[in-house]
């Protein structure tokens, strides 16, 4: 599975799970939250986690994000990161505590663009993690998707 984001993203093709936060709709919040299970399984498989607690722990966190910090922010920057994102992350993890952190490692990426023609642009992002204790490298694949080549906005 693969989500698509728009050209000029830092990562156009690859997303653990990313805390979107919530807005009001309706008279409803809504919250958002990005996720790739395929990617998120993978961390599970490399960190030994319990399979299908990454997805969890993203569900909670947007949950928990949307009752208690209501119209926060995504995640994004620092200051974004302190209006909610934070206490969501935390307060998942200490309902489930099976999540875990990929504190321990440090994510590699090795991205590339092929221009197929001046309005189409095919991104290739390949990721490995590595163990910060026993330096062993793993991959976690490799992602390409062919997007329309938007200049970025000033
Ligand atoms: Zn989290």
């Amino acid at each position: 599975m693969r989500i698509d984001q728009a050209e000029g993203d830092e990562y156009p093709l690859y997303e653990g799970g990313a805390y979107r936060g919530s807005y009001e709709y309706g008279g409803k919040i809504r919250a958002t939250n990005i996720v790739n299970p395929d990617i998120l399984g993978k961390y599970e498989n490399v960190m030994g986690a319990v399979k299908g607690s990454n997805i969890l722990h993203e569900t909670l966190e947007s949950f928990i994000g949307a009752v208690l910090f209501p119209g926060s922010p995504a995640a994004i920057t620092e200051s974004d990161k302190n209006k909610g994102y934070y206490e969501a992350h935390d307060l998942a993890k200490y309902i489930d505590p099976r999540y875990k952190d990929s504190d321990g490692f440090s994510l590699i990426q090795s991205s590339s663009r092929t221009f197929i023609d001046k309005n189409n642009v095919t991104l290739t992002d390949e990721f490995s993690l590595r163990n910060k204790k026993t330096g062993v490298v793993t991959s976690i694949g490799s992602y390409s998707g062919t997007y329309k080549n938007l200049k970025k906005k000033q």
